[in-house]
């Protein structure tokens, strides 16, 4: 053999060494991968497991104590006095705020673990955004605030789930109602060819500009903090996630001292929905 085939053979024998290594290498990273891969859906599934069964727990007690509380508090024969209402008052609210984070715990724990079901249906929109407006509208009155729809009722009907797309919106002008002391919400909904967008504009107090995405991380609570207001610092969390869901996202527009705007973007028909049947 001449000299320079047996040295392309030495290289090529070389070659193949190393590409069967780095090979190996690849096998070895990618079972390691797949049993670390292995450990965190095993993690979840317990958490989820765990949230289960701690729900479970604490909404039984806190439903019979809301229970006893309010008939307490309806008993005619024995009447309490004022400051007994007040008192008793607030444990039926503090005991309704546990029941909500408790919810938004299994919420959340139930979309993490791949356990939400999207149900697609047709959904009029305009009745839809009355109809969440109507059940707000005592909430906002509380407060002294206005809230209002901005549509001139030409809303397409879209394909969602229509709970959930509920879930996001009640989400959304809660919080708006919450972190504005006065002035409007004011809520509206636009369509294009292959998108839908409602849009929940408050007068409020805003969210700085570093602190826009951090509110969307789980148990966030910028502003709460300096309002004295407490939610679950899920909301919103839940919110982005259930968009995802839904083929959608969320987005912020917001000015400290003069109100934010959440804008929900969610598909005419998502990618997932099935073919519209032909007559
Ligand atoms: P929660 O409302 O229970 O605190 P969310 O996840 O819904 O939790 O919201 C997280 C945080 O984002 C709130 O605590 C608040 O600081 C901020 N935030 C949400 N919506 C608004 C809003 N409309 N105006 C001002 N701040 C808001």
């Amino acid at each position: 053999m001449p000299l320079r085939d047996a040295a392309e053979l030495v290289n090529y024998k070389r070659l193949v060494d190393a590409s069967e290594d780095m090979e190996a290498q690849l096998r070895a990273r990618s079972e390691e991968l797949q049993a670390r891969n292995r450990k965190v859906l095993d993690m979840m599934a317990g958490r989820d497991r765990f949230f289960r069964s701690v729900s479970h727990e604490l909404r039984t007690p806190l439903t019979s104590i809301i229970g006893f509380a309010k008939l307490l508090l309806e008993d005619t024969n024995e009447p309490l006095s004022d400051n007994q209402r007040q008192l008793l008052k607030r444990v039926v609210d503090n005991s309704h705020k546990l029941l909500a984070m408790v919810s938004d715990l299994l919420d959340l724990s139930k979309i993490e673990a791949g356990r939400a079901e999207v149900n697609l249906d047709s959904v009029d929109l305009d009745e839809f955004i009355s109809q969440v407006i109507g059940n707000l509208t005592p909430l906002a009155a509380g407060k002294g605030l206005s809230l209002r729809i901005d549509a001139n009722g030409s809303l397409p009907r879209v394909c969602t789930d229509e709970q959930k797309l509920s879930h996001i919106l009640v989400n959304l002008i809660s919080n708006a109602i919450k972190f504005t002391e006065q002035g409007t919400v004011t809520v509206s909904g636009k369509a294009g060819r292959e998108s839908f967008s409602i849009s929940v504009k408050d007068t409020g107090i805003g969210i700085a500009e570093d602190e826009i995405d951090s509110i969307f991380s789980e148990f966030y609570q910028a502003q709460g903090k300096k309002t004295g207001e407490r939610g679950s610092g899920l909301g919103l969390a839940i919110s982005r996630k259930l968009a995802g869901l839904l083929g959608g996202r969320i987005t912020v527009k917001s000015k400290p001292g003069s109100g934010s705007t959440f804008t929900i973007i969610l598909p005419l028909i998502p990618k997932s929905a099935p073919p519209k049947p032909t007559d």
